[in-house]
C-alpha cells in the first residue's frame, strides 16, 4: 500500500473514532458541522472553481434542503431514507432555476442575481408560515430507523458516511468527462461549443448537481440541528461559504473540507483572546520557516515576503496588545480576508501545491499524472478518422451569398463559396477582409445576416455551434483557444467528449460502460498526441506550452472531433520555419484520410505548397478565386495586397 492510500485510512479512522475519543458534545457537534459544510462546499467548487462562475445563492439552496427535510417531517413525518433523495432532488431542480440567469450574464450581475435569488427563498421562507412555520422555525428530532432514534454519535457516524460518498461521488463526477466540460466552458466557452459541448447545457448541469449537494448538506444540517428557521439561510452564509471555496483552494476537495474547517472555526478563534493568541503566533512562526526556506533556496525575494511577513506578524503582536478580542472581530477577519485574497490566490491548497512545486521542481499533480499514462495503452487503431460520409467527390459545403453586417461594416458582401470534397481550400486576403468573420458564421458563432450555409445538404444557420460541431465541422482559432488550465491530454479528451454516452450514474459508480469509454478515450487522445508530435508533453498544461506547440494541439484537439471537414485559421502564424514544415506534413496526413480543409493563411509558401484551390477576399467580396498559381498571378489580388500593405 502507497503512504497516500495509508494516510487516507488513517483519516477515514480518525475521523469515525473521534467520538470514541473525544466524549465532548459540543466538539463532535463541531465537527459534524464542518463535515455537513464540507458537502456544500464541495458542489459549490464546481461552479465556483470549474465552471468559473460566482454563485451568493447556496445558502437559499442550502435553506431549501433543510426546509424539504423540516416540512416533510413536520407535515408528513417521513422518515430520514425519504426526506434525504427528496431533498437533492428537489434543490437540484431550484439548482437549475439559478442556472438560467447564469446563461444570460456573467461576473458581478450574475453575483447580484444570484444574490437576489438567495434573498428571495429566505423572504419566502419566512413568509410562507402555512408551510415552513415562518420566524417560529421547524423542529426536528434526530432520524429514526426500526423504531430506533439515532444518538448524537450515531447520527454523526451517519453525517461521516454521507460526506465520504458525496466526495467520492463530486470526485469522480470532476475526473470525468462530465467534469471536464465544467473546466473547459470556463477556459474558453467558445472552443467549448465548438468541440460539441454545449455551454449552456453544461453550465446549467454544473449548477444542479451543485444544488443538489447543497440539498443535502441542508438536509443533514437540519437533523444535526434539530431545530430550523429563516434566520440561519442569509446572504452572510452564501458569502460564506464563497470565502471558504476560495481560501480553501478551489479545485481542490482538500481545499473545501480546509475551506468549511475555516469558516466554522473561526468565529469561534475570535470568540476567544488566548486561543487567538496562540493561532497567531504559530501561522507567524509557520510563515517564517516557510519564507527563511524559500530565501535560502533563492525561491522568492525579501521584497515579496516583506509585506506578508509583516502583516501575519504585526497580527500575532496586536494579539497581545488586545485585551478584548469582541469589538475587533469583524475588523481582524477583514483583514485576514484582505491577506488571503491578496497573497493566497489560489487558496491554501493551491499555495502549498505551489511551494511544493516550486521546492522539488515539479508539481504532485504532474508525478500523479505521469503515472496514470503509463497506464495508459497506446492504441494500434488509426487514430484518425473522417465522420462517416459515404458519398465521395462533389460538393460539401456551399455558401450563397453570405452578407454579415456589423452595424454599418459589411464584413462579408455576398460571398459565395463552394468547398469541394477531399480538398484543401485556401482562404486569404488582407487583413481585415473577413476571412476569420467566414469561419465564424460557418461555425455558427456568428449568424449570417443574410444568405444560406449549406453543408452535407443541410442548413447550417441558426444552429447551435456546438450542434454544427457535432455534424463534422471542427475548426482551430486564429487567436488560440485552448484550455489553458487544462493538460494536453486533458484537452484532447474535451474534444473527444462526444464518445462518451455515459449518464451521471454511470460516471459516479463507476460502470463498466464509463470506464470502457474513459480508458478508449485515452488512448485515442495519446494517439492523438503522438501523431502531432507532443506525446512528451501529454500532462503540461496547456497554458504553458510553447505557442507553435499550442497550435497544433488545437489541431490534434479539432482532429477529436471525427470532423468531415476542418478549418485552420491561420495556423502557421508565429511558427518557426521547421514548425511550419510539420505542420504540412500534418495538415497532408489528415488530408489523406478524406478530410476536406478550409485553410486561412498569410504564408504565401504554406498556400501554395497546400492548397488546391484558393479563394480570394477583400473588403468582405471574393475577388478572385482558382488554382494557386492563377490566383497569385491575378491582378486584383496583387492590388488588394499592395493596398493591403501601405494602408
Ligand atoms: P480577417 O480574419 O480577414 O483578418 P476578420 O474577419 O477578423 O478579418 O474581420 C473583418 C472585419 O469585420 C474587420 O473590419 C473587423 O473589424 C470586423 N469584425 C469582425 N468581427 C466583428 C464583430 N464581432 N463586431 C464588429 N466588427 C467585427
Ligand atoms: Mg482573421
Amino acid at each position: 500500500m502507497k503512504i497516500k492510500h495509508l494516510l487516507l485510512v488513517a483519516a477515514i479512522v480518525a475521523l469515525f473514532g473521534f467520538p470514541l475519543v473525544v466524549s465532548n458534545p459540543y466538539y463532535i457537534h463541531l465537527v459534524e458541522t464542518i463535515l455537513i459544510y464540507a458537502v456544500l462546499l464541495f458542489g459549490l467548487d464546481i461552479v465556483v472553481g470549474y465552471t468559473g462562475q460566482v454563485s451568493l445563492g447556496h445558502a437559499g439552496l442550502f435553506g431549501i434542503g433543510s426546509y424539504v427535510a423540516g416540512v416533510l417531517f413536520m407535515k408528513l413525518g417521513m422518515p430520514f431514507w425519504i426526506t434525504v433523495p427528496a431533498a437533492i432532488t428537489i434543490t437540484a431542480i431550484f439548482g437549475g432555476l439559478l442556472a438560467l440567469p447564469a446563461l444570460k450574464v456573467i461576473g458581478p450581475y450574475l453575483a447580484m442575481v444570484t444574490l437576489a435569488f438567495g434573498t428571495i427563498i429566505q423572504i419566502l421562507i419566512n413568509e410562507m408560515s402555512f408551510l415552513t412555520e415562518g420566524p417560529v422555525g421547524i423542529k426536528i428530532p434526530k432520524p429514526a430507523f426500526f423504531g430506533h432514534v439515532t444518538t448524537e454519535d450515531e447520527y454523526y457516524w451517519i453525517v461521516c458516511v454521507l460526506m465520504l460518498l458525496s466526495l467520492l461521488v463530486v470526485h469522480r463526477i470532476l475526473k470525468s468527462h462530465l467534469g471536464r466540460a465544467f473546466e473547459a466552458l470556463r477556459d474558453s466557452p467558445v472552443a467549448c461549443d465548438c468541440m460539441g459541448v454545449s455551454v449552456y447545457r453544461y453550465k446549467v448541469y454544473a449548477f444542479i448537481i451543485s444544488a443538489g449537494f447543497a440539498g443535502l448538506a441542508g438536509c443533514m444540517y437540519a437533523y444535526s440541528e434539530q431545530y430550523i428557521s429563516p434566520n440561519t439561510y442569509v446572504i452572510e452564509l452564501s458569502v460564506l461559504f464563497l470565502l471558504a471555496v476560495i481560501m480553501g483552494g478551489r479545485k481542490s476537495r482538500i481545499g473545501a473540507i480546509l475551506g468549511s474547517f475555516i469558516i466554522v472555526m473561526l468565529p469561534k478563534l475570535l470568540d476567544d483572546i488566548h486561543l487567538f493568541r496562540i493561532v497567531a503566533v504559530s501561522l507567524a512562526v509557520l510563515f517564517i520557516l516557510l519564507a527563511a526556506i524559500s530565501l535560502s533556496k533563492k525561491l522568492t525575494t525579501v521584497r515579496k515576503v516583506a509585506i506578508p511577513l509583516a502583516g501575519i506578524v504585526g497580527l500575532a503582536a496586536f494579539s497581545f496588545w488586545l485585551e478584548n478580542i469582541t469589538d475587533w472581530r469583524l475588523t481582524i477577519f477583514g483583514f485576514m480576508i484582505l491577506l488571503v485574497v491578496y497573497y493566497l490566490q489560489d487558496g491554501i491548497v493551491g499555495f502549498v501545491r505551489n511551494y511544493y512545486a516550486s521546492l522539488t521542481g515539479k508539481s504532485a499533480q504532474a508525478a500523479r499524472d505521469a503515472e496514470a499514462l503509463l497506464e495508459i495503452k497506446p492504441t494500434d487503431k488509426d487514430v484518425i478518422s473522417a465522420a462517416s460520409d459515404t458519398s465521395k467527390g462533389g460538393t460539401l459545403l456551399s455558401v450563397k451569398s453570405i452578407l454579415m453586417q456589423f452595424g454599418g461594416l459589411k464584413a462579408l458582401n455576398q460571398v459565395d463559396l463552394t468547398i469541394e470534397r477531399g480538398t484543401i481550400h485556401g482562404l486569404i486576403g488582407p487583413n481585415g477582409s473577413g476571412k476569420s468573420t467566414m469561419m465564424n458564421v460557418l461555425t455558427g458563432i456568428y449568424v449570417p445576416t443574410a444568405g444560406d450555409v449549406v453543408y452535407a445538404s443541410n442548413s447550417v444557420v441558426g444552429k447551435t455551434s456546438s450542434e454544427i460541431a457535432l455534424s463534422g465541422i471542427a475548426r482551430t482559432f486564429q487567436n488560440v483557444q485552448l484550455f489553458g488550465e487544462m493538460t494536453a491530454l486533458e484537452n484532447i479528451l474535451v474534444g473527444l467528449h462526444h464518445t462518451f454516452d455515459s449518464n451521471l450514474l454511470d460516471v459516479a459508480l463507476h460502470l463498466p460502460r464509463y470506464t470502457k469509454e474513459e480508458s478508449e478515450a485515452r488512448e485515442r487522445a495519446l494517439g492523438l498526441l503522438r501523431f502531432v508530435g507532443l506525446e512528451s508533453l501529454a500532462n503540461e498544461e496547456a497554458r504553458n506550452l510553447p505557442y507553435g506547440k499550442q497550435r497544433v494541439l488545437e489541431i490534434a484537439r479539432a482532429l477529436a472531433l471525427d470532423p468531415n471537414l476542418l478549418l485552420l485559421d491561420e495556423p502557421a502564424a508565429g511558427l518557426t520555419a521547421p514548425d511550419i514544415k510539420d505542420l504540412l506534413v500534418i495538415i497532408q496526413k489528415v488530408r489523406e484520410h478524406g478530410i476536406t480543409i478550409i485553410l486561412i493563411e498569410h504564408h504565401m509558401d504554406v498556400v501554395m505548397a497546400a492548397c488546391d484551390i484558393v479563394s480570394v477576399l477583400d473588403f468582405g467580396q471574393k475577388i478572385a478565386e482558382g488554382k494557386p498559381a492563377e490566383v497569385q498571378a491575378d491582378e486584383k489580388v496583387i492590388e488588394a495586397y499592395l493596398g493591403g500593405a501601405t494602408a
